[in-house]
């Protein structure tokens, strides 16, 4: 083989190796996957946050995928009850876009699906991704068109979607001093549990930014029994720390490959 060649094929296998880490061992079948998704809407070109967006071709792929391979559908109050058993995977939406309605819902009805929705109360003219970087302040996700409280509500009548709860305003808790944290936090499972008549046990940290030494206590006084962070993995013992489970992040910038992997390792790679 020609030198060049040769050191080309290395090149690459050593990059294709980095980003995929194929050669990783399967996490412990028994530990549960929690997926955590934003949009089902195919890419907008030159768009910021195209890693949000899961085109609804690519998500039906991955659910159907999900249902041959015997994963087992729970949403995250199922999850908490649950014994230990093989296979078990929660689909979770953030922040309540339409497309979860408009392309979610009919694919997970199809392969019998299940989901829990962390949704924001006052989600409609928002921008909260300014709350994290103010220079994040382009209005894309605040253009996105959001749920209405009729698409929840047949969401929920379906038994297909539970909700959780992630603030009121979408908050960035760590400016928030304690008083209005818990207002964030437990006004949403107020709102929310009255509006739709539902029950809501399990809670999601807006941006994934938290105090771990308040932030798990306040949302366990407000009530629920669990909560999600966007540190990228899978959840060790629920038991342990029921109020800081990690997620397996669904990019719209993967390849059906890179799914495939975080299944079995949480991680695409070697970094995420
Ligand atoms: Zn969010």
């Amino acid at each position: 083989m020609n030198y060049l060649i040769l050191t080309t094929l290395i090149v690459w296998i050593l990059w294709f190796s980095e980003r995929y880490a194929w050669w990783g061992s399967t996490v412990d079948l028994k530990r549960p996957r929690v997926l955590m998704y934003h949009m089902v809407s195919d890419p907008v070109p030159g768009a910021k946050f195209n890693g949000l967006r899961v085109s609804p071709d690519i998500f039906e792929r991955q659910v159907r995928w999900l249902k041959d391979n015997d994963w087992r559908f729970v949403t995250m109050s199922e999850l908490v009850r649950h014994k230990p058993s093989d296979k078990v995977v929660a689909i979770t939406f953030d922040d309540g876009f339409e497309d979860n309605y408009l392309n979610a819902y009919a694919i997970l009805k199809k392969y019998d699906a299940k989901a829990t929705l962390y949704l924001v109360v006052d989600r409609h003219d928002r921008d909260w991704s300014v709350s994290k970087k103010s220079h994040h302040n382009s209005g894309e996700l605040k253009n996105e068109t959001k749920l209405s409280d009729q698409q929840i509500q047949e969401m929920l009548d379906s038994g297909i979607f539970e909700l959780g709860g992630h603030t009121t305003t979408h908050a960035n808790l760590l400016a928030l001093d304690e008083d209005s944290k818990y207002k964030e936090i437990k006004g949403s499972k107020d709102a929310l549990e009255s509006l739709f008549e539902t029950k809501l046990s399990s809670f999601a940290y807006p941006f994934g930014i938290y105090d771990p030494i308040v932030d798990p206590l306040l949302v366990q006084r407000a009530g629920f029994d669990s909560a999600v962070t966007t540190e990228d993995g899978i959840m060790g013992d629920i038991a342990t720390s029921p109020f800081e489970l990690q997620r397996i992040k669904i990019s719209g910038k993967d390849g059906f490959l890179a799914f495939k992997i975080r299944m079995r390792r949480g991680k695409r790679g070697l970094r995420k």
